[in-house]
């Protein structure tokens, strides 16, 4: 069954829960290596997001994601506002017209939004950063849909990648963003950002489970 723009309301909806949630935990993974305020950079900006999404009438999902990816941008700063605000506006792009998303819409949405990540940040995999997450996480779900697989079982390998993708920059030294001012120090931290990205995930998943 596709997605309708109800369902992507209720994964953003869950976004801002989950990163409530985990404020004090992104935070404190911030704290080790970073300047500790990715968890309070994600919860205001998807609070910002969910009050620009409740006064927006729309039936095209790609305004939906495009308006969440403006808040971020204009909310967040730091290295974690514009990557996300590219995140959501390349999810916005690549669904602009569609009143309902298919598995490969989402295949594609999800593919358009990592790139749009690596190409403003310029992290390859291994630098210890969200591209260790979202990459592992994209290329397991295309990889879930190729065999065949019902939906909710691909975005659920698709949050298990990224989750094993987060724990994979444990032992990584940092070669973007803040981290890398510590150098060798930064191994043996998870990366705040990889952590973000997977909860994300994580939250398409239980939310498109049905
Ligand atoms: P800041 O470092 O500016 O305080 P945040 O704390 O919100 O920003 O976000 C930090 C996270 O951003 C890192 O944990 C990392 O995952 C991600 N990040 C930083 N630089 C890059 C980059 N060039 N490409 C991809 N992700 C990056
Ligand atoms: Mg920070
Ligand atoms: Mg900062």
């Amino acid at each position: 069954m596709p997605l309708t723009q109800e369902a992507v309301r209720a994964w953003l909806q869950r976004c801002a829960a989950v990163l409530e949630e985990n404020r004090d935990y992104l935070t404190q993974l911030d704290a080790a290596i970073g300047d500790a305020d990715h968890g309070v950079n994600m919860d205001r900006g998807f609070k910002a997001a969910m009050t620009k999404l409740a006064s927006l009438d729309t039936q095209d999902i790609g305004t939906v994601f495009k308006t969440v990816g403006m808040a971020l941008v204009s909310t967040v700063g730091g290295a974690g506002g514009p990557l996300y605000g590219t995140f959501f506006l390349q999810l916005g792009v690549k669904t602009t017209n569609k009143q309902e998303l298919t598995p490969q819409d989402w295949a594609e949405a999800l593919e358009a939004a990592v790139n749009g990540v690596i190409a403003r940040g310029q992290a390859r995999p291994g630098d210890k950063t969200m591209v260790d997450a979202l990459l592992p996480a994209l290329e397991a779900y295309k990889a879930a849909l190729q065999e065949g697989v019902p939906f909710s079982e691909a975005l659920a390998r698709s949050a298990a990648a990224a989750e094993e993708g987060m724990k994979a920059t444990i032992p990584m030294v940092a070669k973007k963003g803040r981290a890398s001012y510590l150098g060798e120090r930064s191994a043996g931290h998870q990366d705040p950002g990889a952590t973000s990205s997977y909860l994300i995930l994580r939250a398409a998943a239980e939310s498109w489970a049905g």
